[in-house]
C-alpha cells in the first residue's frame, strides 16, 4: 500500500480492521490456552519463514533504506533470529507458574504466579528496523499466548508489504494479522479496546498512543527514542571509543533509537580524540566524503522530510559558530548525508535538543564527571548511555548520578543484543520493556493464586463475631507489639 491511503481504502480498512479485531477477541481464549509446544511450533513457523525470505528482505530494505545485505543479517534477520532461539529454549521454563514464601498468617496455604495472556495485543512499530522492530515484539507476544494485529511504519512500504505476505503465510488471521498505513489506519486501530498496545517510535507519537490507550485502560509498553550521550573520560581507551562510536553512528546512517546522539570528552583529551573520530570516519568508510557517498555500509537517509530535518541541524549549528571536523556534505537528490563530526556548537542549538537520528555527532568538552552528568541530566532521561573508562570509580558515579534505559561500558549498543537483559527506556525515552523473559513478562498478565489446604480452615477462625475469636485476640495484641 501506498503511504497515502484513500478514503475508500480507509473504509475498506476500517471495516476489516473491525472485523479482524472481533476474531482475535473471540479466538483469544484458544490462543491462551495454547501449550509450550504449540507456542513453540508456532514460533517456529515464524523463524522458517523469515529464513525463507532471508534474501526478499535484503531487497526490500535495500530499496527502502539502501542497506547492506550484512547489516541486514545483523540488524534485522539475526535479531529476530536470536529472539525466537532464546524464546523457545526458555519458553517451558517462564511459563511454569512460580512458588512464593507463605507469611505466618497464611500457614497451611501455598501461592503461585501464574502467566496469563493478555488477549488482543497491538503492535505499532517505526521505520528504522522494520523487520526487527515488528517481530521481535511478536515472538513475546505470541510466547506469552496472545493474538496479535500488527501495523508496521509507511514510510518502509516494500519492508511492510513483505512482512504482510510473512504473518500471511505464518498465521490464520485470527491469531496474528498485519494492516499497512500510516497515522489514520494507527488511529483507526487505536480506537479499539485492545488488552495491551505495544509501541515503538518517537515520544511525541507515544504521548499520542498513551493517550488513546488510557480511554481503554489499556496497558501500554512504549519504546522510545531520545539522546543517548557518550562520555568519554581521560583514562579511557581512546583508539577503541572513537572506532566503536563511529561505527555505531554510522549504522543505519545513525537512525537508531540507542544510536550515540553526542559525545561528551574529558577536556584533556578532547582535540585529540577529536581527530581519532576523523581519522575512524575515513577508515571505516572512506577517505572523503565522494568515497563515503560511494560506500555500501553506508545507507540513506530515510526520505526527504528527514534529510532536510538533518540538514537544518547541521545548517543551523555551522551558522551559529560550529566548526565541522569532519564531513558536512549532503546530497538530498540522493538521500545521503556524511558522517560529520561537529565541535564548539554553542548551547542554545537545536542539535543539543532534538534527538539527531541521523549520522551528525556533536562532541563537547567537559572539566569534571560532574559538568559531564549535570549536562545528561539536563536532557531527558536517555534510552542508552556509553561510559568509556578504565577507572571503575568514575564509572560508578555516571551509572549513579546520570541513569539511562540501558547502558553498555567500553562498547556502544551491544546491550540491545544481551537477550538476557530488559531493554527499555524510562520515562520519555519509554514505559515497560522488552526482549527475552522481559518481553513475555510484558505481553503475560502475572495472576497471583492462593491455595488453601483443606485441614487449616483459617477463614472460619476469623468469622465474626470477631470478640469471641481467640485467634483475632492473639493476632491483634501480636500486631500491637509490632508498633
Ligand atoms: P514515529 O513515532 O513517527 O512512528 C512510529 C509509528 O507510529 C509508525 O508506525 C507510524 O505510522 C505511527 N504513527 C505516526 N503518527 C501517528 C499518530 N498520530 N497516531 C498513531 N500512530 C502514529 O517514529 P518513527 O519516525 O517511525 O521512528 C523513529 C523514532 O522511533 C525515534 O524517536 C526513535 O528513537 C524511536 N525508536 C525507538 C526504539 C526503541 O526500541 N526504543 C526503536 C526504534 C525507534
Amino acid at each position: 500500500m501506498s503511504a497515502t491511503v484513500t478514503s475508500e481504502e480507509l473504509t475498506q480498512q476500517h471495516l476489516s480492521i473491525r472485523e479482524a479485531f472481533d476474531q482475535q477477541q473471540q479466538h483469544r481464549w484458544v490462543t491462551a490456552k495454547s501449550t509450550p509446544g504449540e507456542r513453540i511450533a508456532k514460533l517456529k513457523r515464524l523463524h522458517r519463514t523469515i529464513l525463507k525470505y532471508r534474501n526478499d528482505i535484503k531487497t526490500a530494505m535495500f530499496s527502502d533504506l539502501g542497506k547492506s545485505s550484512t547489516e541486514v543479517d545483523i540488524t534485522e534477520v539475526g535479531v529476530i533470529n536470536s529472539e525466537i532461539r532464546h524464546c523457545i529454549r526458555h519458553l517451558r521454563s517462564w511459563m511454569t507458574p512460580k512458588r512464593v514464601g507463605t507469611p505466618l498468617a497464611l500457614i497451611g496455604t501455598r501461592s503461585e504466579i501464574q502467566y496469563r495472556s493478555k488477549g488482543v495485543c497491538l503492535i505499532i512499530s517505526p521505520w528504522n528496523f522494520p523487520f526487527n522492530l515488528t517481530f521481535a515484539p511478536l515472538v513475546s507476544a505470541i510466547a506469552a499466548g496472545n493474538c496479535a494485529i500488527l501495523k508496521p511504519s509507511e514510510l518502509t512500504p516494500a519492508s511492510s508489504a513483505l512482512m504482510k505476505k510473512i504473518v500471511a503465510e505464518c498465521f490464520a488471521p485470527e491469531e496474528v494479522v498485519l494492516f499497512e498505513g500510516d497515522a489514520q489506519v494507527a488511529q483507526e486501530l487505536l480506537s479499539l479496546p485492545f488488552n495491551h498496545i505495544f509501541f515503538t517510535g518517537s515520544p511525541a507519537i507515544g504521548k499520542i498512543i498513551m493517550a488513546a490507550a488510557a480511554k481503554n485502560l489499556s496497558s501500554v509498553t512504549l519504546e522510545l527514542g531520545g539522546k543517548s550521550p557518550v562520555i568519554v573520560d581521560e583514562t579511557a581507551n581512546l583508539e577503541e571509543a572513537a572506532s566503536k562510536i563511529i561505527w555505531l553512528k554510522c549504522m543505519n546512517a545513525g537512525q537508531i533509537c540507542i544510536s550515540c546522539d553526542y559525545v561528551l570528552v574529558q577536556e584533556s583529551v578532547h582535540d585529540k580524540f577529536v581527530d581519532l573520530l576523523s581519522k575512524q570516519v575515513k577508515k571505516l568508510y572512506g577517505a572523503t566524503s565522494e568515497d563515503r557517498q560511494q560506500s555500501p555500509d553506508l545507507c540513506k537517509i530515510v526520505n526527504k522530510h528527514h534529510h532536510a530535518r538533518l540538514q537544518r541541524l547541521l545548517d543551523e549549528a555551522v551558522q551559529m559558530g560550529a566548526t565541522v571536523r569532519i564531513g558536512g556534505h549532503t546530497d538530498a537528490s540522493r538521500l545521503f548525508t556524511d558522517p560529520t563530526v561537529l565541535t564548539g556548537v554553542p548551547d542554545a542549538a537545536k542539535i543539543w535538543e532534538e534527538e539527531i537520528f541521523g549520522p551528525l555527532l556533536p562532541v563537547r568538552p567537559f572539566k569534571t564527571l560532574d559538568d559531564a552528568t549535570q549536562f545528561v541530566n539536563d536532557r531527558s532521561t536517555p534510552l542508552a548511555m556509553y561510559i568509556f573508562s578504565r577507572k571503575q570509580k568514575n564509572i560508578n558515579k555516571i551509572l549513579q548520578e546520570a541513569p539511562a534505559g540501558g547502558v553498555a561500558i567500553n562498547d556502544c549498543g551491544i546491550h540491545f543484543y544481551q537477550t538476557n537483559l530488559p531493554f527499555g527506556g524510562i520515562n520519555n525515552s519509554g514505559i515497560g520493556n522488552c526482549h527475552g523473559k522481559a518481553g513475555f513478562l510484558e505481553f503475560s498478565n502475572q495472576i497471583g493464586v492462593t491455595i488453601q489446604n483443606r485441614i487449616f480452615p483459617h477463614t472460619k477462625l476469623f468469622l465474626p463475631p470477631y470478640g469471641r475469636s481467640k485467634l483475632v485476640k492473639l493476632m491483634l495484641e501480636g500486631i500491637a507489639k509490632w508498633f
